[in-house]
């Protein structure tokens, strides 16, 4: 027994350090993404954004480096934004969590896989109000060859046709969200960016009921928190409030509760 718990606690250690090194490589796309003049891997090694010094290999160890350094660079003094060891952070924790979740499994690939495309694409699209297309072309390849994966270990062709059918669903439903909410609102209500991040979650959550929850739970939080911003004085009616990170943390909690939430909701109504 003790022997078991040991194991999953040196492999809880292992995967949530693997998070943090996933979280820095993130923290590479989110910030050399949207800029034009700047690849993935090139220049190769990291370097300041100020002072535009090549980072150490040991000035660049996740979170620690942030910590040692005060946020700020060796060189030049600039701050580093707090929010490049919170990625860390961040992918680092959910990995755990995914982990205790789903156990040792491919379903736990998935997840990661999941975890990997939404953040990125979350910060970028609260950052610039754009959501790019590498990350979803790279989410969907990721989330088709898994899916595969799992489907023929299951024996079950039903999982992996729900998943694209979810991803054909969800895609034509914030389609027609986009094009009647533009004609009601006479506005860009809504990006090209976010329909095809509804087809990517989509492919990773299957469609019924799952579609219907991340719409609902994003449109909730989304109507929320932008009411929030307006009220404080932070946004004004005008001002675009990016949806992606509310269809993305929509996603991750059905991805981990969606099942049982359904349950409770069809037992709420009665219908069970
Ligand atoms: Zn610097």
């Amino acid at each position: 027994m003790l022997e078991i718990w040991t194991s999953q606690y040196y492999l809880g250690v292992f995967i949530f350090l693997f998070g943090l090194a996933v979280g820095s490589f993130l923290n590479v796309c989110i910030y050399r993404i949207p800029l034009p003049d700047v690849s993935i891997h090139s220049p190769r090694r990291s370097f300041c954004p100020e002072c535009n010094e090549t980072i150490k290999v040991h000035d660049n160890i996740p979170v620690l480096s942030y910590l040692l350094l005060w946020g700020k660079c060796r060189h030049c003094k600039a701050r580093i934004s707090v929010l490049y060891p919170l990625v860390e952070l961040a992918t680092g924790a959910l990995f755990l969590f995914m982990f205790h979740h789903f156990g040792l499994t491919l379903e736990f690939l998935l997840a990661l896989a999941f975890i990997a495309v939404l953040l990125p694409i979350s910060v970028i699209d609260a950052r610039y109000y754009i959501i790019p297309n590498v990350i979803i072309a790279t989410g969907l390849i990721l989330g088709v060859v898994i899916v595969c994966v799992i489907s023929y270990q299951r024996a079950d062709i039903w999982y992996l046709l729900i998943r694209f059918m979810g991803a054909v669903a969800g895609g034509m439903a914030l389609w027609l969200i986009a094009v009647i909410g533009g004609a009601i609102l006479r506005k860009k209500a809504m990006g090209g960016g976010d329909i095809k991040l509804m087809a990517l979650i989509g492919l990773f959550l299957g469609a019924w009921p799952q579609l219907v929850m991340v719409i609902g739970f994003s449109a909730l939080s989304g109507a929320i928190v932008g009411s929030a911003l307006i009220i404080s004085g932070r946004k004004n009616r005008e001002s675009p409030i990016p949806y992606g990170p509310f269809l993305a943390s929509a996603a991750v909690v059905v991805l981990l509760w969606g099942e049982r939430l359904w349950g409770m909701y069809l037992r709420f109504v009665g219908w069970h």
